[in-house]
């Protein structure tokens, strides 16, 4: 499906532009169009850190543009878990620090990306809003932290989660021009991208208007309206039937389901009440349900259910017919699982 254009960028680094915008660049340095198809390959594929290094273009204009921003990170720390997930602490151009985790597995490499420096929704359960929000990331950021993790693997890269710091609906504009470079520059199919997102008034309706192919990944975490404003403080913004309203929209013009992410948390949202409360609320709804077994963080004590628990809560679910899975986070050990991520070397 084709999707709509995509938006000139005035920011000054080459990453995160497209085929096009490369070309009229090059124009205007002087140079023949095709080094814009050279640029973007070196940019994309080859993975090229300053112009110095593209060797096909003539000396005197490497030179010459030593110091364009391309606007690619650094690693600062990388750290890998048992299970082979890494988790990467990589350097901005400002000195701001973002994490990026990559997970393997048999057949596919998966990207968790972040999409802001820190996080203001203060999720009760989250690491990554206990400390804060610093800033929105560029689109050209958020790609690189694919290319980053790409080359350190040395392997393609075949999905990529918006589910790392951040709130990428707080982000929006930046976050679909990182989708569709994702998808046109650096070649991964929409199908393969998932945007995951707590839930921004607007956003969910400006997204769908996009009429991307990606998934939209809800992080419902509760099954009535009370419980969810006591785990996220925007959810009073936000009422849950508004959210639902936005999702069956989205779903009408997309044509795409909705996935939703139910964290579980002991004693607290997870019992069979709670899931019937759950089933009832996505009643009707062609979706997936993942569940998510809460990964421990220092700042709060919550408790991961048991195993028993957890079964039972979604046997309620698939006894109505609704398809749920369990997610058992990767990268628990390198504190690099979902929730567990903040701009700390010194975890
Ligand atoms: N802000 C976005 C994306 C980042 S979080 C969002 O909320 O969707 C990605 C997923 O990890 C979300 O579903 C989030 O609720 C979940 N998560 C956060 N903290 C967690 C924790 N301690 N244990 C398990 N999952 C957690």
């Amino acid at each position: 499906m084709l999707t709509k254009g995509r938006k000139l960028l005035s920011q000054s680094a080459l990453l995160g532009k497209s085929l096009e915008e490369l070309t009229n660049w090059v124009k205007e340095q002087k140079q023949p169009a095709y080094r814009g198809k050279q640029l973007h390959r070196w940019l994309y594929q080859k993975g090229a850190r300053s112009l110095n290094e593209i060797t096909v273009f003539p000396k005197q204009w490497r030179e010459q543009l030593e110091h364009q921003p391309i606007g690619r990170s650094t690693i600062a720390h990388r750290s890998i878990a048992p299970d082979e997930t890494r988790k990467y602490l990589l350097r901005l151009y400002d000195g701001q620090i973002i994490e990026t985790v990559g997970i393997p597995t048999a057949k596919r490499l998966t990207v968790c990306v972040s999409s802001q420096v820190g996080c203001p929704m203060a999720c009760d359960f989250c690491a990554t809003g206990k400390s804060g929000f610093t800033r929105n990331l560029k689109a050209h950021e958020i790609v690189d932290q694919v290319l980053t993790v790409s080359e350190d693997f040395q392997q393609r890269v075949s999905h990529v989660v918006f589910m790392g710091m951040g709130e990428p609906l707080l982000n929006s504009e930046e976050v679909i021009s990182a989708v569709k470079s994702l998808n046109q520059d650096v070649g991964i199919g929409q199908r393969s991208l998932t945007v995951s997102t707590v839930g921004v008034p607007n956003q969910i309706p400006r997204l769908a208007e996009e009429q991307l192919q990606i998934t939209l990944a809800i992080s419902l975490h509760a099954s009535n309206q009370a419980l969810r404003e006591q785990l996220i403080p925007s959810g009073g913004g936000y009422p849950l039937e508004q959210i639902m309203a936005d999702c069956r929209d989205y779903v009408k013009w997309t044509r795409r389901r909705v996935t939703f992410e139910y964290i579980l948390l002991a004693g607290f949202n997870d019992t069979p009440d709670h899931a019937q409360e759950l089933a009832q609320l996505l009643r009707g709804f062609q979706t997936h349900v993942n569940l998510i077994p809460y990964n421990p963080i220092s700042e709060v004590d919550y408790q991961r259910p048991s195993k028993k628990r957890i079964q039972a809560f979604q046997s309620v679910l698939e006894d109505a017919n609704i398809a749920v899975s369990v997610r058992y986070s990767r990268g628990l050990e390198a504190d690099a699982a979902c929730g567990q991520l903040r701009a700390n070397q010194n975890q």
